[in-house]
Protein backbone atom coordinates (compact mmCIF):
# COMPACT_ATOMS: atom_id res chain seq x y z
CA UNK A 1 0.00 0.00 0.00
CA UNK A 2 1.21 3.61 -0.86
CA UNK A 3 1.38 5.65 1.64
CA UNK A 4 -1.13 8.82 2.08
CA UNK A 5 0.90 11.38 -0.27
CA UNK A 6 1.29 8.42 -2.95
CA UNK A 7 -2.20 7.36 -3.38
CA UNK A 8 -3.22 10.91 -3.56
CA UNK A 9 -1.34 11.47 -6.52
CA UNK A 10 -2.69 8.24 -7.89
CA UNK A 11 -6.52 8.84 -7.16
CA UNK A 12 -8.56 10.40 -5.39
CA UNK A 13 -8.72 8.78 -1.48
CA UNK A 14 -12.01 8.29 0.49
CA UNK A 15 -11.73 8.64 4.51
CA UNK A 16 -15.49 7.65 6.09
CA UNK A 17 -15.49 9.38 9.74
CA UNK A 18 -18.85 10.19 12.09
CA UNK A 19 -18.29 6.90 14.48
CA UNK A 20 -19.62 9.24 16.92
CA UNK A 21 -22.92 10.08 15.89
CA UNK A 22 -23.06 6.79 14.45
CA UNK A 23 -21.87 4.60 17.26
CA UNK A 24 -24.28 7.27 19.70
CA UNK A 25 -27.32 6.50 17.01
CA UNK A 26 -26.89 2.49 17.83
CA UNK A 27 -26.86 3.17 21.50
CA UNK A 28 -23.28 2.41 22.18
CA UNK A 29 -22.54 5.91 23.23
CA UNK A 30 -23.97 8.81 25.17
CA UNK A 31 -24.81 12.25 23.62
CA UNK A 32 -23.62 14.83 25.40
CA UNK A 33 -20.27 14.56 26.76
CA UNK A 34 -20.05 12.32 23.71
CA UNK A 35 -16.89 10.10 24.81
CA UNK A 36 -16.00 7.03 22.99
CA UNK A 37 -16.52 4.70 25.84
CA UNK A 38 -17.17 2.65 23.37
CA UNK A 39 -13.82 1.49 22.48
CA UNK A 40 -13.25 -0.11 25.54
CA UNK A 41 -16.75 -1.05 26.48
CA UNK A 42 -17.94 -2.78 23.15
CA UNK A 43 -14.78 -3.23 20.46
CA UNK A 44 -16.79 -5.05 18.48
CA UNK A 45 -18.88 -2.55 17.63
CA UNK A 46 -16.38 -0.25 16.87
CA UNK A 47 -14.17 -2.95 14.49
CA UNK A 48 -17.37 -3.86 12.77
CA UNK A 49 -18.27 -0.34 12.34
CA UNK A 50 -14.80 0.32 10.87
CA UNK A 51 -14.97 -2.94 8.74
CA UNK A 52 -18.24 -1.39 7.57
CA UNK A 53 -16.80 1.79 6.06
CA UNK A 54 -14.06 0.09 4.12
CA UNK A 55 -16.65 -2.42 2.49
CA UNK A 56 -18.11 0.44 1.61
CA UNK A 57 -15.03 2.30 0.05
CA UNK A 58 -13.44 4.26 2.92
CA UNK A 59 -9.51 4.17 2.12
CA UNK A 60 -8.72 5.18 5.50
CA UNK A 61 -9.58 3.24 8.65
CA UNK A 62 -9.04 6.26 11.48
CA UNK A 63 -8.94 4.98 15.21
CA UNK A 64 -12.17 6.03 17.26
CA UNK A 65 -10.27 8.46 19.42
CA UNK A 66 -12.00 11.61 18.26
CA UNK A 67 -13.27 13.57 21.76
CA UNK A 68 -10.77 10.69 23.45
CA UNK A 69 -8.73 12.99 25.14
CA UNK A 70 -7.59 14.28 28.27
CA UNK A 71 -10.08 17.22 28.45
CA UNK A 72 -12.84 15.07 27.73
CA UNK A 73 -12.00 12.69 30.21
CA UNK A 74 -11.97 15.35 33.08
CA UNK A 75 -15.36 15.90 32.36
CA UNK A 76 -16.71 12.67 33.20
CA UNK A 77 -14.42 12.20 35.81
CA UNK A 78 -12.36 8.87 34.09
CA UNK A 79 -9.14 10.23 33.25
CA UNK A 80 -7.40 7.16 34.61
CA UNK A 81 -8.90 5.06 31.40
CA UNK A 82 -7.62 8.14 29.04
CA UNK A 83 -4.25 5.61 27.82
CA UNK A 84 -5.96 2.33 28.03
CA UNK A 85 -8.79 3.57 25.66
CA UNK A 86 -6.05 5.65 23.15
CA UNK A 87 -3.77 2.26 22.81
CA UNK A 88 -7.11 0.08 22.66
CA UNK A 89 -8.54 2.15 19.54
CA UNK A 90 -5.57 2.21 18.31
CA UNK A 91 -5.06 -1.36 18.15
CA UNK A 92 -8.60 -2.02 16.63
CA UNK A 93 -8.04 0.14 13.85
CA UNK A 94 -4.60 -1.50 13.05
CA UNK A 95 -6.46 -4.74 13.06
CA UNK A 96 -8.43 -3.81 10.66
CA UNK A 97 -6.49 -2.27 8.60
CA UNK A 98 -3.82 -4.46 8.86
CA UNK A 99 -6.84 -7.25 7.68
CA UNK A 100 -7.89 -5.19 4.54
CA UNK A 101 -5.22 -3.23 3.50
CA UNK A 102 -6.42 0.40 4.07
CA UNK A 103 -4.27 2.97 5.76
CA UNK A 104 -4.24 3.86 9.85
CA UNK A 105 -4.39 6.89 10.56
CA UNK A 106 -4.66 8.84 13.99
CA UNK A 107 -6.77 10.93 15.53
CA UNK A 108 -6.87 14.40 17.50
CA UNK A 109 -9.39 17.34 17.68
CA UNK A 110 -10.87 20.30 19.00
CA UNK A 111 -10.31 20.16 22.70
CA UNK A 112 -13.12 22.63 23.76
CA UNK A 113 -10.70 24.81 26.50
CA UNK A 114 -8.74 26.15 23.48
CA UNK A 115 -9.54 30.05 23.55
CA UNK A 116 -7.56 32.27 21.49
CA UNK A 117 -4.54 34.29 23.07
CA UNK A 118 -5.37 32.50 26.29
CA UNK A 119 -2.96 30.44 28.73
CA UNK A 120 -4.47 27.04 27.99
CA UNK A 121 -2.11 27.12 24.98
CA UNK A 122 0.43 24.49 26.74
CA UNK A 123 -2.80 22.16 28.15
CA UNK A 124 -4.04 21.66 24.40
CA UNK A 125 -0.66 21.26 23.41
CA UNK A 126 -0.03 18.23 25.84
CA UNK A 127 -3.03 17.10 25.28
CA UNK A 128 -2.19 16.60 21.40
CA UNK A 129 1.42 15.66 22.34
CA UNK A 130 0.11 12.39 24.49
CA UNK A 131 -2.58 11.42 21.76
CA UNK A 132 0.36 11.59 18.64
CA UNK A 133 2.91 9.64 21.22
CA UNK A 134 0.03 6.72 21.11
CA UNK A 135 -0.66 7.08 17.99
CA UNK A 136 2.86 6.82 16.50
CA UNK A 137 3.92 4.13 18.96
CA UNK A 138 0.87 1.57 17.44
CA UNK A 139 2.20 2.83 13.40
CA UNK A 140 -0.24 4.91 12.20
CA UNK A 141 0.41 6.06 8.63
CA UNK A 142 -1.08 9.54 9.07
CA UNK A 143 -2.93 11.61 11.96
CA UNK A 144 -5.84 13.63 11.12
CA UNK A 145 -6.38 16.74 13.16
CA UNK A 146 -9.72 18.16 12.67
CA UNK A 147 -13.24 19.89 13.68
CA UNK A 148 -11.06 23.21 14.81
CA UNK A 149 -12.41 26.24 14.70
CA UNK A 150 -9.57 28.19 15.64
CA UNK A 151 -6.33 28.26 13.55
CA UNK A 152 -4.19 28.65 16.36
CA UNK A 153 -5.29 25.47 17.93
CA UNK A 154 -5.40 23.73 14.31
CA UNK A 155 -1.48 24.73 14.50
CA UNK A 156 -0.71 23.46 17.71
CA UNK A 157 -2.15 20.20 16.80
CA UNK A 158 -0.25 20.20 13.70
CA UNK A 159 3.05 21.19 16.08
CA UNK A 160 2.77 18.06 17.84
CA UNK A 161 1.95 16.08 14.81
CA UNK A 162 5.08 17.51 13.18
CA UNK A 163 7.22 16.77 16.02
CA UNK A 164 5.89 13.19 16.56
CA UNK A 165 7.54 12.94 12.93
CA UNK A 166 4.22 12.12 11.02
CA UNK A 167 2.23 13.57 7.99
CA UNK A 168 -0.90 15.37 9.16
CA UNK A 169 -4.25 15.73 7.37
CA UNK A 170 -7.14 18.38 7.70
CA UNK A 171 -6.15 21.74 9.00
CA UNK A 172 -5.26 25.40 5.11
CA UNK A 173 -2.87 27.83 4.15
CA UNK A 174 -1.26 29.03 6.98
CA UNK A 175 -1.37 24.77 7.77
CA UNK A 176 -0.18 24.17 5.08
CA UNK A 177 2.88 26.66 5.54
CA UNK A 178 3.16 24.92 8.98
CA UNK A 179 3.81 21.51 6.98
CA UNK A 180 0.62 20.07 7.28
CA UNK A 181 0.50 17.62 3.92
CA UNK A 182 -3.08 17.95 3.40
CA UNK A 183 -5.46 20.41 4.37
CA UNK A 184 -9.40 21.13 4.06
CA UNK A 185 -12.77 21.17 5.84
CA UNK A 186 -14.34 18.62 7.63
CA UNK A 187 -17.95 18.78 9.82
CA UNK A 188 -20.35 20.95 10.47
CA UNK A 189 -21.46 22.18 7.25
CA UNK A 190 -23.12 20.15 4.81
CA UNK A 191 -22.71 19.24 1.37
CA UNK A 192 -24.82 22.34 -0.24
CA UNK A 193 -22.80 25.03 2.37
CA UNK A 194 -19.71 23.07 2.19
CA UNK A 195 -19.23 23.15 -1.22
CA UNK A 196 -19.02 27.25 -1.93
CA UNK A 197 -15.83 27.14 0.24
CA UNK A 198 -13.81 24.48 -1.60
CA UNK A 199 -12.84 26.80 -4.42
CA UNK A 200 -11.00 29.61 -2.07
CA UNK A 201 -9.61 26.85 -0.34
CA UNK A 202 -8.21 25.23 -3.44
CA UNK A 203 -6.67 28.70 -4.90
CA UNK A 204 -4.67 29.40 -1.65
CA UNK A 205 -2.89 26.38 -1.24
CA UNK A 206 -0.94 24.15 -3.45
CA UNK A 207 -0.86 20.86 -1.44
CA UNK A 208 -3.64 17.91 -1.93
CA UNK A 209 -7.73 19.49 -0.56
CA UNK A 210 -9.82 17.38 1.61
CA UNK A 211 -13.32 17.44 2.04
CA UNK A 212 -15.51 16.08 4.67
CA UNK A 213 -19.37 17.78 5.05
CA UNK A 214 -21.85 16.03 7.15
CA UNK A 215 -24.71 14.51 5.53
CA UNK A 216 -27.18 16.95 6.11
CA UNK A 217 -29.35 19.50 4.63
CA UNK A 218 -27.68 22.26 5.43
CA UNK A 219 -29.18 25.70 3.95
CA UNK A 220 -27.84 29.28 3.16
CA UNK A 221 -29.62 30.45 6.01
CA UNK A 222 -28.90 27.65 8.32
CA UNK A 223 -25.44 26.92 6.95
CA UNK A 224 -24.24 24.53 9.79
CA UNK A 225 -25.79 21.10 11.41
CA UNK A 226 -25.50 23.23 14.53
CA UNK A 227 -28.08 26.16 13.21
CA UNK A 228 -30.82 23.79 11.85
CA UNK A 229 -33.89 24.12 13.16
CA UNK A 230 -37.14 21.93 12.62
CA UNK A 231 -40.10 23.24 11.55
CA UNK A 232 -41.70 19.92 12.58
CA UNK A 233 -41.25 20.34 16.18
CA UNK A 234 -41.72 23.93 16.47
CA UNK A 235 -38.39 25.44 14.81
CA UNK A 236 -36.48 23.62 17.86
CA UNK A 237 -32.84 22.94 16.97
CA UNK A 238 -32.07 19.79 15.89
CA UNK A 239 -28.54 19.18 16.60
CA UNK A 240 -27.53 16.76 18.12
CA UNK A 241 -29.71 14.25 18.59
CA UNK A 242 -33.14 15.57 15.91
CA UNK A 243 -31.06 15.90 13.15
CA UNK A 244 -33.30 12.69 11.27
CA UNK A 245 -35.14 14.74 8.87
CA UNK A 246 -32.49 16.47 7.41
CA UNK A 247 -30.08 13.66 6.73
CA UNK A 248 -29.34 14.16 2.92
CA UNK A 249 -29.57 11.45 0.55
CA UNK A 250 -27.35 9.28 -0.76
CA UNK A 251 -27.50 10.88 -4.30
CA UNK A 252 -26.57 14.32 -2.52
CA UNK A 253 -23.59 12.85 -1.24
CA UNK A 254 -22.35 11.33 -4.61
CA UNK A 255 -23.41 14.37 -6.66
CA UNK A 256 -21.28 16.52 -3.97
CA UNK A 257 -18.18 14.42 -4.52
CA UNK A 258 -18.47 14.74 -8.14
CA UNK A 259 -18.39 18.44 -7.74
CA UNK A 260 -15.95 18.62 -5.19
CA UNK A 261 -13.82 16.49 -7.53
CA UNK A 262 -14.00 19.00 -10.65
CA UNK A 263 -12.90 21.75 -7.93
CA UNK A 264 -9.74 19.78 -7.15
CA UNK A 265 -10.43 18.23 -4.38
CA UNK A 266 -8.52 14.88 -3.81
CA UNK A 267 -9.02 13.13 -0.20
CA UNK A 268 -13.42 13.14 -0.05
CA UNK A 269 -15.39 11.76 2.94
CA UNK A 270 -18.15 11.92 4.85
CA UNK A 271 -18.08 13.30 8.73
CA UNK A 272 -20.68 13.17 11.75
CA UNK A 273 -23.81 11.37 10.56
CA UNK A 274 -21.76 9.11 7.70
CA UNK A 275 -23.75 5.52 7.21
CA UNK A 276 -21.68 3.09 4.59
CA UNK A 277 -24.41 4.22 1.68
CA UNK A 278 -23.04 7.77 2.39
CA UNK A 279 -19.63 6.74 1.89
CA UNK A 280 -20.12 3.93 -1.21
CA UNK A 281 -21.62 7.32 -2.93
CA UNK A 282 -19.06 9.39 -2.06
CA UNK A 283 -16.41 6.37 -3.30
CA UNK A 284 -18.18 5.46 -6.30
CA UNK A 285 -18.12 9.02 -7.82
CA UNK A 286 -14.49 8.57 -6.95
CA UNK A 287 -14.51 6.38 -9.28
CA UNK A 288 -14.05 3.52 -7.17
CA UNK A 289 -15.51 0.27 -7.01
CA UNK A 290 -15.57 -0.91 -3.24
CA UNK A 291 -16.90 -4.73 -2.33
CA UNK A 292 -20.46 -3.23 -1.60
CA UNK A 293 -20.67 -1.88 -4.84
CA UNK A 294 -21.68 -5.27 -5.37
CA UNK A 295 -24.89 -4.46 -3.89
CA UNK A 296 -25.32 -1.23 -5.45
CA UNK A 297 -28.73 -0.50 -6.89
CA UNK A 298 -29.71 -1.91 -9.94
CA UNK A 299 -33.80 -0.56 -10.28
CA UNK A 300 -34.44 -2.79 -13.57
CA UNK A 301 -35.35 -5.63 -11.46
CA UNK A 302 -38.04 -4.07 -9.47
CA UNK A 303 -41.34 -5.78 -9.30
CA UNK A 304 -43.04 -2.65 -9.35
CA UNK A 305 -40.47 -0.06 -10.94
CA UNK A 306 -38.37 -2.42 -12.90
CA UNK A 307 -38.32 -3.05 -16.75
CA UNK A 308 -36.50 -5.98 -16.97
CA UNK A 309 -37.57 -9.07 -19.29
CA UNK A 310 -40.14 -10.96 -16.42
CA UNK A 311 -41.21 -7.98 -14.72
CA UNK A 312 -45.08 -8.17 -15.23
CA UNK A 313 -46.35 -5.32 -16.72
CA UNK A 314 -49.67 -4.45 -14.77
CA UNK A 315 -47.69 -4.04 -11.73
CA UNK A 316 -45.43 -1.38 -13.54
CA UNK A 317 -48.60 0.32 -14.32
CA UNK A 318 -50.21 -0.25 -11.27
CA UNK A 319 -46.98 1.29 -9.41
CA UNK A 320 -47.21 4.32 -11.52
CA UNK A 321 -50.94 5.08 -10.18
CA UNK A 322 -49.57 5.19 -6.46
ZN1 LIG B 1 -18.06 15.61 12.34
Amino acid sequence: MPDLLELLDQRPVVCAEGYLFECERRGYLQAGAFVPEVVLDHPEVVEELHREFVHAGSDVVEAFTYYGHREKLRVIGKEDILEPLNRQALAIAAQVARDTGALLAGNVCNTNVYEPGAAAGRTVRSAFEEQVGWAAEAGVDFVIAETFSWAGEALLALEAIREAGLPAADACRQAEQAGASVVGLNCIRGPLTMLPLLGPVRAAVSCPVAALPVPYRTTAAEPSMQALSDPARGGAQAFPTGLDPFTCTRQELGEFATAALELGVRYLGVCCGAAPHHVRAVAEAAGKTPPASRYSPDMSKHSFLGSAPGITKSYREYASNL
